[in-house]
C-alpha cells in the first residue's frame, strides 16, 4: 500500500517520520509513506496519477488543503464544517476528504496538557486555517466561550458566525482586549504564525499573559522554533505551555485511522511518532 504527504513545499514535513514510526509500530512494513511536490493547479494531474498508481491514501498541506474540496467524491462533516481537507482516502474508486487539525487538536489538549474542552473558556488567537479548525473542534466539544482574536476583526467574525451555539465570540488583537479576554480564560491557544521560524512578525507585547488567571495554561500551534517567544514568556510567569507538536502528531494519528479503515491503540501510535521525532 501507498501513502503519501503532498504540498509546496513538503520536503520538509514531519509527517513521513510520524507515519513511518506508526506504521513500523504495527509491523505493517509493506505500507510506503512518502512526500511529494505538488505545486498549486497541479491537484487534478495529482489525483489521476495517484489513482492509477494504488495510491491508497494522501495527506495535504499548504496550498491543498482548501483546493481539493471540488476535485472529491465526498468529505466528512468536520471538513465540510472547516471547508479543509488535510486528509483523502482513496478507496473503492472514490476520493473521500477529512479534516483531522481539529480533532488532533482537542485529543493533543487532552493528553498534553489533561483538559476536556468541555466547559472551557478559552482565548484563541488567530482567524486563519488552523484557527477555524481549533475552534469548531472546541465549540463542537462544548466549550463554554472562545474569544476568537485576530488582527483582522472582519474575519475573526466571518469564523465566529460559522457556528450556530453562540460559543464563538469575536475579539479584536489589541492589548486591551487581549488582556479582557484572557482574564476569563483558562487556555489561551496562539494559532497565529507569529513567532514561526522563517515567518515576519513577532509579538510586541506579552502583557495579556499577565491577564490569566493562576494555572491556566497556553497552546501553541507553532513547534518550530520548540520554544517560540510566547511559550517562554508563559513559562517564565508560572504557566503551564505546550507547543504544536503534539498537535501535528494526533493529527497523524486520527489520519492513519482512516487510511488503514480500524481504530487503532492512539496512544500507542502517538508515543511511537513522539520517540520518533525526539531521535530525529
Ligand atoms: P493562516 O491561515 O495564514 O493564518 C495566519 C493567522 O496569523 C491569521 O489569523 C493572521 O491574521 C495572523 N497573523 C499573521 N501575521 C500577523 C501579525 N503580524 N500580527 C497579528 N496576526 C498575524 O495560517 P494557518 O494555516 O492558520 O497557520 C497558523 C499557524 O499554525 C502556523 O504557524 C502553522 O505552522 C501552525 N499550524 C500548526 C499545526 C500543528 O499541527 N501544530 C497545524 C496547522 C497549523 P490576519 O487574519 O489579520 O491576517
Amino acid at each position: 500500500m501507498k501513502l503519501q504527504v503532498i504540498g509546496d513545499p513538503v520536503l520538509h514535513s514531519k509527517s513521513p517520520i510520524i507515519q513511518g514510526a506508526m506504521l513500523a509500530a504495527l509491523g505493517l512494513d509493506d505500507i510506503t509513506y512518502t512526500a511529494h511536490v505538488v505545486r498549486r493547479g497541479e491537484l487534478p494531474q495529482y489525483l489521476a496519477w495517484a489513482r492509477k498508481h494504488g495510491v491508497a491514501g494522501f495527506n495535504a498541506t499548504m496550498p491543498h488543503k482548501e483546493d481539493l474540496i471540488p476535485l472529491l467524491d465526498g468529505i466528512d462533516p468536520a471538513a465540510r464544517a472547516v471547508g479543509a481537507v488535510n486528509t483523502v482516502v482513496l478507496r473503492d474508486g472514490r476520493a473521500i476528504g477529512h479534516s483531522t487539525d481539529g480533532p488532533g487538536f482537542a485529543a493533543a489538549l487532552e493528553h498534553e496538557l489533561r483538559a476536556k474542552p468541555r466547559g472551557l473558556t478559552v482565548t484563541l488567537l488567530g482567524a486563519g486555517g488552523a484557527a477555524k479548525a481549533v475552534a469548531l473542534a472546541l465549540a463542537q466539544a462544548g466549550a463554554a466561550r472562545v474569544y476568537v482574536c485576530n488582527r483582522t476583526l472582519s474575519r475573526a467574525e466571518e469564523l465566529c458566525a460559522l457556528d450556530a451555539s453562540g460559543c464563538l465570540v469575536p475579539a479584536g488583537f489589541d492589548a486591551e482586549s487581549l488582556a479582557q479576554c484572557a482574564a476569563r480564560s483558562a487556555l489561551l491557544v496562539n494559532c497565529t504564525s507569529l513567532g514561526m521560524e522563517g515567518c515576519p512578525g513577532q509579538f510586541g507585547d506579552f502583557s495579556f499573559l499577565d491577564a490569566l488567571p493562576g494555572g491556566a495554561a497556553v497552546y501553541d500551534l507553532i513547534y518550530h522554533p520548540a520554544e517560540t517567544r510566547l511559550l517562554a514568556q508563559a513559562r517564565r510567569r508560572g504557566l503551564e505551555g505546550r507547543n504544536g507538536l503534539s498537535m501535528l502528531i494526533w493529527q497523524g494519528v486520527l489520519a492513519l485511522e482512516h487510511f488503514l479503515d480500524r481504530p487503532l491503540d492512539r496512544e500507542k501510535m502517538a508515543d511511537a511518532a513522539a520517540d520518533a521525532l525526539a531521535h530525529y
